[in-house]
């Protein structure tokens, strides 16, 4: 089977994405305890919880509107900085996929990397800075560099989260210049960014969903 991924596949994501956040929700909450206020875990299971709750109402007939809907309801749903920032990534996947039925690898990809654009347009994130970016921006350049070498998604998705997980482990080292833990300075280093860490579950969501192909 080819690599298309329709509404449905893109569905599949978000449940699974949904059911790591409920099964790591104290996991995040614990690493916000460390560096920021303790409610990572609460602000994404509420709002994967309402995703899930929108999507199986009435379930979005094309990758753009299923990705619109994802954000509109994470903008919603989650307080703090992350609701308005995964908010923000999906609404731009969303405008990347426009009105295509399917997304193929190359189409992924590059709604990824809008998503990945809008966090910086919204944060201001840059490499080092101990954000969800330092786990989101290696995987979307692995994912870039191995579809672009032409490989299927089973693949290069499993690679684009070997990045996200190297880079969430290296926030462990860094000293937090955005958000919430920038307030405690060097202070910050030695815990992993609970944002790095949540994002990563939806690279490893994806590796597991969407890599149909061959
Ligand atoms: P809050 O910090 O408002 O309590 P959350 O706890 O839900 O919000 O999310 C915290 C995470 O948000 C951090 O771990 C970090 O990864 C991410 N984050 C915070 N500020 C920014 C930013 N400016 N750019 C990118 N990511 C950010
Ligand atoms: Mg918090």
């Amino acid at each position: 089977m080819a690599d298309v991924l329709d509404a449905a596949a893109l569905a599949a994501w978000m449940r699974e994405f949904a059911r790591l956040i409920a099964d790591n929700r104290e996991l995040l909450t614990e690493l916000d305890a460390a560096i920021g206020d303790a409610d990572h875990g609460a602000n994404l299971d509420r709002g994967m919880t309402a995703v899930l709750a929108t999507l199986d109402a009435e379930p979005p007939g094309t990758p753009a509107a299923l990705l619109k809907r994802t954000g509109m309801t994470l903008v919603s749903t989650v307080g703090g900085a992350s609701g308005p920032l995964y908010g923000t990534a999906f609404l731009r996947m969303a405008a990347a996929a426009a009105d295509a039925a399917a997304l193929d690898p190359p189409g992924f990809a590059a709604a990824l990397r809008a998503g990945l654009d809008g966090v910086v347009a919204r944060g201001r994130a840059v490499a080092g800075d101990k954000t969800m970016y330092d786990a989101l921006a290696p995987a979307v350049d692995a994912l870039d560099a191995a579809v672009a070498a032409g490989q299927p998604l089973s693949d290069a998705l499993p690679a684009a989260l070997r990045a996200a997980e190297r880079g969430r482990d290296a926030t462990i080292a860094m000293v937090a210049r955005k958000g919430r833990a920038s307030y405690l300075g060097e202070r910050s280093a030695g815990h992993q960014d609970p944002g790095a860490t949540s994002v990563t579950l939806l690279v490893a969501a994806a590796a597991s969903t969407l890599a149909t192909g061959t």
